[in-house]
């Protein structure tokens, strides 16, 4: 078994970069989804090793745009407290209650519904087999909006809050997702962790464990070209392969495909059209900020929000003694020219005052062309699909192709979740490869 990486580092929009003693998460900072029953902690069972995590209580603090902090703790009975204390006229428990249930069930109906994301309507009848999954589907025809608006929690401010959790968890806003998606996405930032040494850290562990398990990682490999059971490289070589695993974005498979699947690639990237962008930042700090994630709302104009990403303090595989690595990350239109260096000054403008900084060392900011230029990913698009409120739910990306030798995982395949959902559909995979 091979794998093809383009870049010089694993990882894509997971991945890091060293400037000066810093070495900086490039994209994704948190991992979730690591408990029994979740995609990574199967995965990991599945290995048999698991990587050095960092658990963080409080999983992310919330900075609302009235000066409300709220810090969403792993216990729940502390989290309905930030919630009663910074909202006391709102009735909040029933609400979070029904997504800590319903998170439960739907992540139990991915381990037993291993057809997901559905493409045919025979893929549905997996979900009749299990008559205890079929009670979600209700709340795949109701949006989060509305589950808020039914539990009396249409208030501005809850909303930013709510909003804000789904724009970086299932990559929209609450109108557009349905609740099911919602509660998995609400529940996200109850249980994250740091990978000790960053993603580095991370991709240093899948490397060990690919090696480990007989896979030959060649990096600097560029795929240009594959189908029909064959993998063509920029530098002109050629592979045969019985099975291809894609792991790119919809949108770029399609300019590679070779005989009569470039068609059906063709058709799927014209019918998905595009993702975010993201703007980020990251330098180096003098600090030591104990909580490692905080996502700020401001409501400017240009930056409604953004989400800052600080190392372990102590963490010194990523930042000398009494020092911190920051990322920090925006959502913007792929399609826009952004000005990098208005974002970064109302960025760190609020940064440094928030979080009593005055100095940033080692500077540097990315666009969708930056992710463009490192990642491959075309036009910068990021974050992956979403799984949107209303859509025809067969309408979802396959991870299987006509082309018998051609699969595919990835972000634009399960729908939503990050590193999380990216690890979800490669089990999918893995469970129908194995059932061939
Ligand atoms: C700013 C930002 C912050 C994020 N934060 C989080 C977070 O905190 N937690 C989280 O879970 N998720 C987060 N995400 C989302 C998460 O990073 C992605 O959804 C996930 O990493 C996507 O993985 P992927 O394998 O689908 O695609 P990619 O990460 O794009 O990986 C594709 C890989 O293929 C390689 N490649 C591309 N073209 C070729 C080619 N022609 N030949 C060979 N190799 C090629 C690329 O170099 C890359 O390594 C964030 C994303 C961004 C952009």
């Amino acid at each position: 078994m091979t794998l093809l990486e383009a870049h010089s580092a694993l990882g894509g929009c997971a991945s890091w970069f060293r400037r000066g003693p810093f070495v900086f998460d490039a994209g994704a900072t948190t991992v979730s989804g690591v408990g029994v029953g979740e995609p990574l902690g199967d995965f990991f069972e599945l290995l048999g090793h698991a990587p050095n995590l960092h658990p963080c209580d409080p999983g992310i603090v919330f900075h609302l745009s009235s000066g409300k902090i709220l810090r969403y703790h792993r216990d729940f009975e502390a989290w309905m407290g930030e919630l009663e204390r910074q909202f006391p006229e709102l009735p909040h428990r029933r609400f979070w209650d029904l997504i800590r249930t319903i998170n439960r069930k739907a992540w139990q109906l991915l381990r037993d519904v291993r057809t997901f994301p559905f493409t045919r309507v025979s893929d549905l009848e997996d979900v009749l087999r299990h008559p205890q999954h079929v009670a979600l589907v209700p709340y795949l025809l109701l949006s989060t909006e509305a589950a808020l608006k039914a539990h009396g929690l249409d208030h501005p401010e809850y909303l930013e809050l709510v909003n804000g959790i789904l724009l970086i968890s299932a990559q929209a806003t609450s109108e557009h997702i349905p609740f099911i998606v919602g509660c998995m996405a609400l529940s996200y930032p109850a249980e994250t962790y740091a990978p000790v040494g960053g993603m580095k850290g991370l991709m240093d562990f899948f490397e060990g464990q690919l090696l480990r398990n007989g896979v030959q990682v060649r990096k600097k490999s560029r795929v240009a070209s594959f189908g029909e059971g064959r993998v063509g490289l920029d530098s002109g070589e050629s592979v045969s392969a019985d099975k291809i695993i894609l792991n790119l974005p919809v949108w770029n498979m399609a300019q590679m495909a070779t005989g009569s699947l470039r068609q059906e690639l063709t058709h799927d990237s014209e019918t998905h059209p595009g993702a975010w962008g993201a703007f980020t930042a990251y330098f180096g700090v003098a600090a030591r900020v104990e909580g490692p994630y905080h996502q700020v709302h401001l409501n400017h104009a240009l930056v409604k929000n953004y989400f800052v990403s600080f190392s372990i303090p102590n963490d010194l595989a990523r930042a000398p003694l009494g020092m911190q690595a920051v990322s920090i990350s925006t959502h913007v239109y792929a399609s826009d020219e952004i000005n990098k260096e208005d974002y970064a000054r109302v960025i760190l403008d609020d940064f440094k005052l928030r979080f009593q900084i005055p100095e940033v060392k080692f500077l540097t900011t990315g666009s969708p062309g930056t992710f463009e230029r490192y990642t491959g990913r075309l036009h910068g698009f990021v974050g992956g699909l979403p799984f949107l409120y209303g859509s025809n739910p067969l309408s979802l990306l396959s991870p299987v192709t006509s082309d018998p030798s051609v699969y595919r995982v990835g972000d634009t395949v399960f729908p939503g979740q990050g590193i999380c959902g990216v690890v979800a559909g490669a089990l999918q995979l893995h469970h129908r490869l194995r059932s061939l």
